[in-house]
């Protein structure tokens, strides 16, 4: 039998301890995932007090001194063994204090966040460059722009050995700082040099990961071509572009335990895919629960999500009367900028009854819509992968979506797919009028039962695992390693 593939999963946040976005819930599923599929792959996270408040007992595996710039000293602490290793990076000065991990309690950014990152990106190379204990990865897997710098401390370090991958997941958050920010660094001098992590006249620590990693993902396959072009590209579409060639869109998957009808315990009634009567059940709790009129009759459409432009909460705001007209209800939970919260909460005091919106932040109330609604919205300008249309087609709720990113990669129209396969339906201007156009076309489905029911089932029974996503990713690794040695074998031929 061959030696296990040796992975450092390098992460600045992980689920359920520290959260700021999809990140974390990546950080804690892919590595369980391939280690599941034989993977030897460890986890690399700062000890913010949260983890050293979980992880009291971590115990410390390695001493690293930085010797780059001004960075600190630091230490490596085996906090977990299952299912994962998992090391926090143990700084005190630079993580163990109050706020999120990029942000103070007053939101505002660290000044020194050039520090804590650059310091996660080195202790990552050295590691990875060193070995700790007796284990040594042949690849190391950066996430987002904190650990964006360590393909390029790996670049600089003689005798290194092991490949990089670089996941964006999302390119909007580029981890800008002033140049004269680098000097404290201590990255290789051609860095420093060159105009090479120039963007927007400072410099991006995604970018340095951009360009040296040996392989490059993000997270669905049409985003990783969206982030080629100027409109959502963010300045790095040109050289996105010129890496394409190991650039892979890779969709996220869902935590099929958390999200699974059959055992959900926030739901009035649980249900599967042979129990779809049992939706009805849950739409009249979710009804009675958020002061709708008890319509059974009347189509059922839900939507949770951040209420800002990217999520398309002005284009809901925009049709919601229109579908009261049409004889719909509408369920939405979400939070986000003022303008939209208040145009939501205006549209569901003049339609009482036809119109319930909930501000904040509510788990349980965000499974409920999603078992209780027939129709689920998801009308975004772009959405690097995207969850919730899948946790909705795993409730048998199809979803309408807009033809961006992860929602074009995993909802199939049926004007677009055999019956077999359709799972919901997709526009593509984003317009107030298109998204009606759809969500008609949907309710026309949806007074067809038999029509609706294959829709439904369709969506509860497709893969959204981690473990199709997982050996997407073991396949981009071996294709790095191959990228990484036959680089070695050019540079040393010449
Ligand atoms: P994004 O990460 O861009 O916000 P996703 O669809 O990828 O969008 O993930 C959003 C996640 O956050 C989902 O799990 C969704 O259910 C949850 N969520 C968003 N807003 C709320 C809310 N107000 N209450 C409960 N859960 C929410």
């Amino acid at each position: 039998m061959s030696e296990p593939l040796r992975v450092l999963f390098v992460t600045p946040e992980i689920a359920p301890w520290v959260k700021a976005g999809g990140l974390g819930d990546v950080a804690q599923a892919l590595p369980a995932a391939l280690a599941r599929d034989g993977v030897d792959v460890r986890v690399l996270v700062p000890a913010y007090p949260a983890l050293k408040a979980v992880f009291p007992q971590a115990a410390p595996a390695a001493a690293f001194a930085p010797a780059a710039g001004e960075l600190a000293d630091a230490q490596l602490r085996l906090a977990d063994e299952a299912p994962v290793p998992l090391y926090l990076l143990a700084c005190d000065a630079y993580y163990d204090r109050p706020g999120g991990p990029y942000q103070s309690p007053e939101n505002q950014d660290w000044a020194d966040n050039h520090l804590r990152f650059g310091l996660l990106a080195r202790i990552a190379s050295l590691a990875a460059t060193r070995g700790f204990g007796a284990w040594q990865p042949d690849l190391i897997h950066c996430n987002d722009w904190q650990s964006g710098l360590a393909p390029a401390y790996l670049a600089g370090e003689s005798g290194a050995h092991a490949a990089s991958v670089m996941t964006v997941h999302n390119l909007a958050y580029q981890g800008l700082f002033e140049r004269a920010q680098l000097n404290a660094l201590g990255l290789p001098s051609e860095l420093h040099a060159t105009e090479a992590l120039a963007l927007w006249d400072r410099i991006s620590f995604l970018k340095a990961g951009l360009l040296y990693a040996d392989g490059l993902t993000t997270v669905s396959p049409t985003y990783a071509r969206e982030i080629q072009t100027p409109d959502l590209g963010f300045g790095l579409e040109g050289l996105l572009r010129e890496r394409n060639d190991v650039l892979t869109g890779i969709l996220n998957g869902i935590d099929t335990d958390t999200w699974n009808p059959a055992h959900d315990p926030f739901l009035a009634e649980r249900y599967d895919a042979s129990r779809l009567e049992a939706k009805k059940a849950n739409a009249r709790a979710l009804r009675d629960e958020l002061g709708l009129a008890a319509r059974d009759d009347a189509p059922l459409i839900g939507m949770v999500a951040r209420l800002v432009e990217q999520k398309g909460a002005d284009l809901v705001a925009a049709i919601a009367p229109a579908l009261v007209h049409d004889g719909a209800q509408l369920a939405v939970l979400g939070q986000g900028e003022s303008r939209f919260e208040q145009a939501l909460s205006a549209l569901a005091t003049a339609q009482r009854g036809a119109i319930a919106v909930r501000l904040g932040f509510d788990e349980g109330l965000a499974h409920r819509i999603e078992a209780g609604a027939d129709l689920f919205l998801m009308p975004s300008r772009f959405e690097p992968c995207g969850l919730n249309q899948l946790y909705s087609m795993r409730y048998g709720t199809p979803p309408v979506v807009r033809r961006t990113g992860g929602l074009a990669d995993s909802v199939r129209d049926p004007d677009e797919a055999p019956a077999g396969e359709a799972t919901g339906f997709v526009f593509d201007a984003p317009e107030p009028a298109a998204l009606l156009g759809a969500i008609r076309r949907a309710l026309a489905a949806w007074r067809d039962p038999e029509t609706w029911r294959r829709l439904q089932t369709n969506g509860m029974r497709a893969d959204f695992s981690w473990d199709a996503s997982a050996r997407a990713y073991l396949e981009v690794y071996r294709r790095a390693i191959a990228a990484r040695d036959a680089a070695r074998a050019t540079a040393r031929a010449g």
